[in-house]
């Protein structure tokens, strides 16, 4: 190898540590894109949904589950328990509606298959606890999930029910 050989290496090898320092000093100055959850929380996106919650009808203030075990059947993971009874009035209600949150994969299948609308992916995702037993959430609780009245997933749920012109 000439000197001049080893002089070109030498420049191209200073030129390639400047290049990689200038990414390295770009990204050191650049603001953090990070933030101190639970302090700060980044807004989640207007179709993000995590679990599954029990819809109050506004009209009567009771669930709309009629305990029909459409979801139960269509769980691929069968971590909905449901027992059914009826009211005085005949009606059909869930006595009892528990989701094990620890088991649930978010697929939203069961809201799918629900023919009443009684479900529906909440946007909620704050349910992390210490016991695990605190995730098998009963229907008051899942009654009780934080979610916006309609969300996007709802709407565009009814929209399909009610037709392809809907769309
Ligand atoms: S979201 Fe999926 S896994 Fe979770 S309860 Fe519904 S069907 Fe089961
Ligand atoms: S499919 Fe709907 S109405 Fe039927 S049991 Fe499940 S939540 Fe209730």
């Amino acid at each position: 190898m000439g000197l001049r050989d080893a002089v070109e290496g030498a420049v191209g090898m200073a030129v390639r540590l400047g290049r990689g320092m200038g990414v390295t000093l770009k990204n050191a100055l650049r603001p953090p894109v990070t933030v101190q959850y639970p302090e700060y929380k980044e807004a989640t996106s207007e179709h993000f949904r995590m679990f599954p919650a029990l819809v109050v009808d506004e009209a009567t203030d009771k669930l709309k589950c009629t305990a029909c075990m459409a979801c139960v059947k269509a769980c691929p993971v069968d971590c909905i328990w449901i027992k059914g009874a009826r009211d005085r009035d005949s009606k059909p209600y869930p006595e009892t509606f528990y989701v094990d949150m620890s088991w649930c994969m978010e697929c939203a299948l069961c809201v799918e298959a629900c023919p009443f609308d009684a479900l529906e992916m909440a946007p909620d995702y704050e349910l992390a606890g210490y016991d695990v037993r605190d995730l098998l959430m009963d229907k008051d609780q899942l009654a009780a999930i934080k979610r916006p009245p309609k969300t996007p997933w709802t709407r565009r749920k009814a929209s399909y029910l009610e037709g392809p012109d809907e769309w």
